[in-house]
């Protein structure tokens, strides 16, 4: 088996980030028997320097050509003027790619209790996957400003809330069988469309599994409260953004944690949540594993789920054995991280 994978190292730390987790890539794909070819394009500010643009069109017909896109990250000082922005292109590629659902899963590994903002105690045991809607929702609604007033349209339909929640439902399936469908159904006519299609979708799909439904206002709080108490989360657009930002913070580093963006068909776009962190790129400084926990989702949505599990057992070896980057108080540079990765994986093979 052969996949083509788009590499888009992007920019600051983009491009130190990804090479750490293409090699990681390049090594279970040897150990599992399957192979891999790269295709590698400029991407965001790199592609401004080079073509003008932050995603040529040349760029996003390899990316749709491929079975899976994985990006490290974009955008920097360097290109904070008005007319061509990465930001943009990150946006128009997802556009293009009609990537309506985004997971990101951020799991509390028993070493790093103590990293964390909450008490060690309060985020034991956390593992928590938020699906995200994606392209719908207030963002994508008609805007309109006068001197004195202004509004955001929020629409949703059922075809939307559907497919998202589809996702979502699968996911639990595949992880301990809880879903929480997060709303602001007292108040919104959107959320109680979306609870009624969670519902009715629950009882007809997937009625092995436990879903119950919570107001966002609530479900801000309970993630402070009882992070360890989700499985699966699935929202709208708006409160995903900010759930899943809230939820970020509690395994103790940004630079641990990945996220994929999935549509209707191949290819999903992979990439770790954090920025290009301009402030430390070209260092060799920064955290691989959110790239690498990125890599693992790539692979599961490959149906590759024996290597990603080879990833995450070698990341937990080395969260055991306190083998971690400066953000975590360790002394391993970003290539030592990647190095000592992939002698994990070669051991533990
Ligand atoms: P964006 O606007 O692109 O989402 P940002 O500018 O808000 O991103 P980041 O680029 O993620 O934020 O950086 C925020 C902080 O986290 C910075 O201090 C950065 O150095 C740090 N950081 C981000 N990613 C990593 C990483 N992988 N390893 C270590 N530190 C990181
Ligand atoms: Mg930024």
């Amino acid at each position: 088996m052969t996949y083509r994978i788009t590499l888009l190292p992007g920019d600051g730390i983009g491009p130190e980030i990804t090479a750490v987790a293409r090699a990681v890539l390049e090594h279970v794909a040897a150990l599992e028997g399957f192979r891999i070819e790269f295709a590698t394009c400029a991407f965001g500010g790199a592609s401004i320097d080079e073509f003008g643009e932050p995603l040529t069109e040349a760029t996003l017909k390899t990316c749709q050509a491929s079975d899976a896109i994985f990006l490290g990250a974009v955008g920097g000082p360097k290109w904070d003027r008005a007319d061509a922005r990465p930001e943009a292109g990150l946006l128009a590629l997802r556009k293009a790619l009609g990537v309506y659902a985004n997971l990101r899963p951020a799991a509390v590994h028993p070493a790093l209790a103590g990293k964390s903002p909450l008490r060690p105690d309060l985020v034991a045991g956390t593992d928590v996957l938020i699906v995200r809607e994606l392209t719908g929702g207030i963002y994508f609604g008609t805007r309109e400003r006068s001197a004195d007033s202004a509004s955001d349209k929020c629409t949703y339909s059922r075809g939307e809330i559907e497919r998202v929640a589809r996702i979502a439902f699968e996911q639990a399936r595949l992880r301990r069988g809880k879903l929480t469908s997060v709303d602001k159904a007292n108040v919104l006519e959107t959320s109680r469309l979306w609870r009624d299609v969670v519902t009715e979708m629950g009882a007809r799909d997937f009625p092995d599994i436990e879903l119950d439904h919570m107001y966002v206002d609530a479900a801000a709080m309970h993630m402070l409260r009882a992070p360890a108490s989700f499985d699966v989360i699935v929202t709208e657009n708006m409160f995903g953004d900010i759930l899943s930002d809230e939820a970020s913070m509690l395994p103790g580093s940004i630079g641990l944690l990945g996220s994929a963006s999935l549509g209707e068909n191949k290819p999903g776009l992979f990439e770790p949540i954090h920025g290009s962190a301009p402030d430390i790129a070209g260092q060799d400084k920064a955290n691989p594993f959110g790239a690498i926990e990125a890599v693992a989702q790539l692979l599961e949505s490959l149906g590759e789920t024996a290597a990603a599990g080879r990833i995450r057992d070698a990341i937990n070896t080395m969260h055991e054995a306190g083998e971690w980057t400066g953000d975590l108080g360790g002394s391993l540079s970003c290539s030592q991280a990647g190095v000592k990765l992939v002698e994990r994986l070669e051991a533990e093979a």
